[in-house]
């Protein structure tokens, strides 16, 4: 009883992998989103700092302030 079309249904290709904006499959044009308006959507997002890392607060260094005479 071998079922051609049940073995690929556990199987997502790596190219279609969905769109991180909103979780459609993604669209070749645009990847790796689904449509130009995700792809703006995150670019956005990117030049506005949402993305950035939590990096913003250098750790402050100076409790001990070096002595070079
Ligand atoms: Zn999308």
């Amino acid at each position: 009883m071998a079922d051609p079309g049940a073995a690929k249904n556990n199987v997502v290709p790596l190219k279609e992998r969905p769109c991180p904006q909103c979780g459609r499959p993604a669209v070749d044009r645009f990847r790796p989103f689904c449509s130009g308006r995700c792809a703006n959507a995150d670019l956005g997002r990117w030049l506005s700092g949402e993305y950035r890392i939590a990096t913003d607060e250098e750790a402050s260094v100076d409790e001990d302030p070096p002595e070079d005479l």
